[in-house]
């Protein structure tokens, strides 16, 4: 049983009430390792060592910061292998696809902070003969990271790189259901010589360790992903201390297909929308709206397609889909599998859990879903499942379409299938998603700012956007 730490200056460190519990493969449905059940005295002493070390940090030469964090990039890349492995074991996911999306992504992830800190820019403004403004970004202090399970090594590099590269300190907690990667990046700091106190990860559940990050008053911004209830919570909690909040919440995406789509590529790449690790990315397309000309095609062709897909053994390289992050969020994604059929549902693929034998008899594992004869309107169409579940609806016209596609609280990706270029840009602009792919799923250039609109999130990470994020604003105005 590999006993996760916390990483608290420099050090790896039990908590300080020394109580752990379990950390669960969910293919096996069976404890593997321990994880600290930290509380507000870790919290405590991460924020004190990070605050300690910010003075040092903050004005070490951007240079040298950006040759730390590559040295952490280039150990990511040498332990791929293993990191794709822990990854795999500790979300379910198949070991394939940490190796090629979770782990480079990471790297990717640090890489790209680490070299857009060398060529940031601030603006100056001469008015007339008279004055000259500019503006000067500082980093704001000691931040707060937290992250979800889906994409542990990944979403967690994305919010604590670019606040590690701007001079931040940071005080960062990974998901209690997936620590190990955290856990096993926190080793590669020490060896890369990353300061004490620079980065400090505390483990433990969201409600404890999390919460006591949002509520300590010497860190000044949150970045946060995970679920809208909790960012509910955290938004509750960080706005009346008037602290930075950067919130990245659930989606209920629309993935629409209109007849003059390239009909192969828009089925292929609508499997792996749908289906990626296990359905439990942020950005799946769970609603897929069909043109009614195809409609008939499309469901024919997906439902084969989908019952092509290798469910099984993450560690298996065949396997396209593993197990389930956790039993309740498996029970939860059934909860809503057995909603849609109140609601008069059908479906026409899947629906239920599966029991494999040997090593993972006890996982958890549940066939991809496809349900259609559902009203846009429902709540199976209406709130996130996150997980191996779509609905396939028909529509008439683009307007009917976008009313479906905007009809719910979220906001956070869109996918559009059209080769009527005219119509992409029509639809992409009424769409009310924060990213929108048109002929394509999940390309991201680094630089683009990422996030959501509507209850999907406020604030956008990605680009120059993320370095901003992290630092205090100031204009100055010198008048000749
Ligand atoms: P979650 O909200 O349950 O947990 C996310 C993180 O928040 C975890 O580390 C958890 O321990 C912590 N947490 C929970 N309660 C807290 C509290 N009161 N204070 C502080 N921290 C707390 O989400 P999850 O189940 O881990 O992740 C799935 C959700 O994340 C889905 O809704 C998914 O759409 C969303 N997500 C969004 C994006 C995006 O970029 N918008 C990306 C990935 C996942």
């Amino acid at each position: 049983m590999e006993k996760i730490l916390n990483y608290i200056n420099g050090t790896l460190t039990e908590p300080v009430n020394g109580n752990f519990f379990n950390n669960i493969n969910p293919a096996e449905g069976k404890p593997y390792g321990l994880i600290p059940d930290s509380n507000k005295e870790d919290v405590a002493q991460a924020t004190a060592a990070a605050k300690h070390t910010f003075a040092a940090w903050s004005t070490t030469p951007a240079r040298n910061r950006s040759s730390i964090l590559i040295k952490i990039a280039k150990l990511i890349e040498r332990d791929l292998d293993k990191l794709a492995l822990a990854e795999s074991i500790d979300q379910g996911k198949p070991v394939t696809l940490a190796k090629s999306l979770d782990i480079p992504r990471a790297a990717a992830n640090i890489r790209f902070y680490a070299t857009a800190i060398l060529h940031e820019s601030s603006e100056a403004h001469f008015t007339d003969n008279e004055a000259i403004n500019y503006t000067q970004h500082t980093p704001i202090g000691v931040v707060g990271c937290i992250s979800p399970w889906n994409l542990p090594l990944y979403l967690f590099t994305w919010k604590i790189a670019p606040a590690l590269a701007v001079g931040c300190t940071v005080v960062a907690k990974p998901s209690e259901i997936t620590p190990m990667t955290a856990y096993l990046f926190s080793k590669l700091c020490i060896e890369a010589g990353l300061p004490a106190g620079v980065l400090n990860i505390v483990h433990g559940v969201g409600a404890k360790a999390g919460q006591a990050i949002i509520e300590h008053p010497e860190i000044k911004a949150i970045s946060f992903t995970g679920g809208t209830a909790t960012g509910k919570i955290i938004a509750a909690t960080a706005g009346p201390m008037f602290k930075k909040l950067s919130l990245e919440l659930g989606g209920k995406n629309p993935n629409i297909i209109f007849a003059d789509c390239d009909f192969e590529k828009a089925v292929t790449t609508s499997i792996q929308s749908s289906f990626s690790n296990q359905g439990e990315i942020c950005l799946c397309g769970s609603r897929i709206f069909v043109e009614r000309p195809l409609y008939e095609k499309f469901v024919a062709a997906f439902k084969v397609r989908t019952e092509a897909l290798v469910m099984g053994d993450p560690l298996d390289e065949k396997t396209n889909l593993g197990a389930i992050a956790s039993e309740t969020h498996l029970n939860k994604i059934l909860s809503y599998i057995e909603l849609a059929k109140q609601e008069g549902g059908t479906i026409i693929q899947g629906g239920n859990q599966v029991k494999l034998t040997g090593r993972c008899a006890d996982g958890y594992f549940l066939e991809p879903t496809i349900i259609t004869g559902l009203s846009h309107t429902c709540r199976t169409n209406q709130e996130e499942i996150f997980g191996p579940v779509v609905t396939i609806m028909p529509f008439d016209t683009e307007e009917e379409v976008l009313q479906y596609a905007n009809s719910t609280t979220y906001g956070l990706a869109a996918t559009i299938w059209t080769e009527n270029l005219k119509r992409a840009h029509r639809v992409a602009a009424e769409v009310k998603s924060g990213i929108v792919w048109v002929n394509c799923w999940l390309f991201r250039d680094l630089r683009t700012p990422f996030g959501g609109m509507k209850q999907s999130g406020i604030g956008r990470e990605g680009g120059f956007e993320a370095l901003k994020f992290f630092t205090d604003e100031k204009n100055v105005c010198i008048k000749f």
